[in-house]
């Protein structure tokens, strides 16, 4: 082994702050007439300031990783000749620099990790925000008072009053929507009824007055949760409901 090579082993320690007395004395004397050297630790002192800075970095510092690891490699070897010239609690700072340099690699991959599932969750975020979106849009459409309401029917025809319950009986939600219904006397309202699967007793569903078309879109309040619906009928009830149909029925549909 030339003196050249012996010194780019102990460079890496030098380089950790780890190298004291003769040997750190040899190796500055070295760099001062060794041009490959100083270039040697200048990028090994480069790699560790990149580690310790770059636990966020945009890029990771591979280059830097892998030289260091690779100097790391190399310590057993640094390691006995420092244990012949030294005694043991010198090597303090050593083992405390590699393991700090290791940790340093380790928070480093925990932080690319962590940054990998940030980004995950941005993702699903802007497509949870563009349905939310459409959504919006939908529900402005539905519900602005200057939007044209128009009811296609058979030619040659006059249009009906028709209503519409889109309803999920698995969490109850239900949304009701009719049109060309008459226009209600004061203190009267419109009752949508629901009567269950294996069952006579009407449910009320929720009261509606329509607009002066005679057109209504409204979210009723959620139903209990489980129950199947046989038939959706509309009665005219009194301001404020009633517990039970007043006949006849306005709509009804099965
Ligand atoms: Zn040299």
């Amino acid at each position: 082994m030339t003196e050249h090579e012996q010194f780019a082993e102990d460079l890496a320690l030098y380089a950790l702050g780890s190298l004291e007395g003769d040997a750190a004395d040899s190796v500055e004397r070295h760099l001062e007439e060794c041009a490959a050297c100083r270039q040697e630790l200048a990028r090994l002192e480069g790699d560790m300031a990149l580690l310790a800075l770059t636990t966020s970095g945009p890029a990771p510092p591979q280059r830097a990783r892998q030289r260091l690891l690779k100097a790391m490699g190399r310590e057993p070897r640094s390691v006995r000749t420092v244990f012949m010239r030294r005694r043991w609690w010198t090597l303090a700072p050593v083992f405390a620099s590699l393991v700090l340099a290791i940790f340093s690699i380790l928070l480093w991959r925990e932080v690319v990790r962590q940054r990998d599932r940030i980004e995950a969750m941005r993702a699903d975020a802007a497509v949870n925000q563009a349905s939310l979106e459409e959504a919006k849009h939908l529900l402005a459409l539905l519900t602005d008072a200057s939007a044209q309401h128009v009811t296609l029917v058979a030619a040659k025809s006059k249009p009906q009053p028709a209503g519409k319950a889109i309803y999920m009986p698995g969490n109850g939600a239900l949304v009701f929507m009719a049109s060309n219904l008459a226009p209600l006397a004061p203190s009267k309202t419109y009752e949508l009824w629901l009567v269950p699967m294996g069952g006579n007793k009407p449910m009320p569903a929720g009261m509606f007055k329509p607009d002066p078309q005679g057109n209504a879109m409204v979210m009723m309040p959620p139903m209990t949760a489980g129950v199947e619906a046989r038939t959706f009928a509309v009665t005219i009830e009194p301001e404020g409901g009633s517990a039970t149909p007043t006949m006849p029925m306005v709509l009804v549909g099965s």
